[in-house]
């Protein structure tokens, strides 16, 4: 007798591809994938759907902790998309505001509605520690902060992030220190969000490529499309793939956009960058607070930039044929790289994972639906080593969407950012539904994920 029966569906496993069957789930596990009648507790009746394995999105940022509260906004938000993993503490920023040891307890005690493993931001330790952004650090200073990082990983970080481009003082010498001090820990990864975008972005790979070769830590280079989409992108994989080739352990990801979001403080908008992105200040679109939904002018960017540096824009500077090149790029993940707050933001928190599968994989048949399906499910747990994720298969872990191919699509858009997507049916984390009938049902039956 099973818990749960998932009857008359159609799977797309990323090994066994597309199938009709019946699913089987006990124990938050995935028992069996037969023909076969199978005897169950609870029935979801899911012909006409498809059954995915749960998206693991490698590349997300988690909600701010206030107060030691912390908010569930982005775990929502990546539920109702049918992500079941995701992995924050990305781009050097603990999003938290805490470190990676303090956020997992914290997720612990409130209870989590889908699975979270962390990174430990390397930006955010050099911060504690009150040190300049432009400034690279001496080995005593490195030193000094290490047992930050250290910590993290002991209590089961997965791995480091850089956000080179938020900390220009981050040396390549200090970057290779960092290495050195992750290789200590076993199956941890370096996160990368490149030194420099657009013209200088070769370089700026080279650079991660350099770090992963020299220090023997596998790499993850962080969405690939806002760092190469300016017509570096061939070029950018070219290098990519004389690189794996080479052993160097290497991996990346895209989120499916054309535009991308961050802070208008940030140094990517440093003088000279309207010429850099080919671009110029209406290219950029405020999300939040007082100029929300306005293009900038010169006088909002100029005021945003010295009052409200933390205001959160998107950049509509990207090529769309380079990130479909990216998208179909066999070895490249679909991650969100999403970030909310109170609502706003980039569409890409709420929409990411839809759009992929609605957008270039039905309306556009850029990639086929098993091959879109491995980039979100099984690509990253083997990066991530989760070896009982990413597959519709007995013995998995019960993490799994049921969609419908005819209607998923995202709804959220750069006015709306945080619109739930449509066609998303049931979202299962650990065999508890967290989404029934496309509502959020939340729960907490989700997992902080510790490596190690
Ligand atoms: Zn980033």
């Amino acid at each position: 007798m099973m818990d749960l029966l998932i009857k008359g569906v159609e799977i797309a496993d990323p090994i066994n591809g597309r199938f009709y069957c019946n699913i089987g789930i006990k124990d938050h596990k995935i028992k069996m994938v037969s023909e076969q009648n199978i005897e169950a507790e609870k029935i979801i009746e899911a012909s006409g759907l498809i059954a995915a394995p749960g998206f693991i999105d490698i590349h997300m940022h988690e909600s701010e902790v206030t107060e030691e509260t912390a908010s569930l906004e982005m775990f929502e938000h990546m539920a109702r998309m049918g992500v079941t993993t995701a992995v924050g503490g990305n781009c050097g920023l603990n999003t938290c505001k805490k470190s990676a040891a303090g956020y997992f307890n914290l997720l612990e005690q409130s209870g989590i509605p889908i699975n979270y493993v962390g990174f430990t931001g390397y930006g955010y330790s050099r911060e504690q520690q009150g040190h300049e952004l432009n400034r690279p650090l001496t080995y005593p200073e490195f030193e000094e902060l290490a047992p930050l990082i250290r910590n993290d990983l002991e209590k089961g970080a997965c791995g480091v992030s850089l956000g080179l481009e938020y900390v220009p003082g981050i040396s390549t010498e200090e970057m290779i220190w960092l290495g050195q001090l992750v290789k200590e820990y076993p199956d941890r990864l370096i996160s990368a969000h490149y030194r420099y975008d657009s013209d200088r972005s070769l370089e700026a790979l080279a650079e991660l490529i350099i770090l992963s070769r020299e220090t023997g830590v596998p790499l993850q280079i962080s969405h690939i499309g806002s760092c190469n989409a300016f017509g570096q992108m061939d070029s950018a994989l070219e290098m990519f793939d004389a690189a794996l080739k080479a052993g160097v352990d290497i991996s990346a990801d895209v989120y499916p956009y054309n535009a991308f979001s961050t802070m208008i403080g940030s140094a990517v908008f440093d003088e000279g960058c309207f010429e850099r992105l080919r671009a110029s200040y209406d290219s950029l679109l405020v999300t939040e607070g007082k100029y929300r939904g306005h293009k900038c002018t010169e006088d909002i960017f100029l005021e945003l930039r010295s009052q409200a540096p933390d205001t959160l824009i998107v950049a509509f500077v990207m090529d769309e044929d380079e990130i479909v090149t990216a998208l179909k790029h066999p070895e490249i993940m679909i991650a969100s790289d999403g970030f909310l707050r109170s609502g706003q933001g980039h569409p890409r928190a709420s929409g990411a994972f839809p759009r992929a599968l609605g957008k270039y994989v039905r309306e556009e048949k850029h990639l086929d639906l098993v091959e879109a399906v491995k980039k979100m499910t099984l690509l990253p747990a083997h990066r991530l080593g989760l070896t009982q994720k990413g597959r519709v298969a007995a013995d998995y872990d019960a993490d799994l969407v049921l969609f419908d191919f005819n209607k998923i699509s995202d709804r959220s858009n750069y006015e709306k950012p945080a619109v739930p997507p449509e066609g998303i049916e049931h979202v299962l984390v650990g065999g508890k539904q967290v989404v029934c009938n496309s509502k959020y049902t939340g729960g907490d039956n989700g997992t902080v994920i510790r490596t190690g």
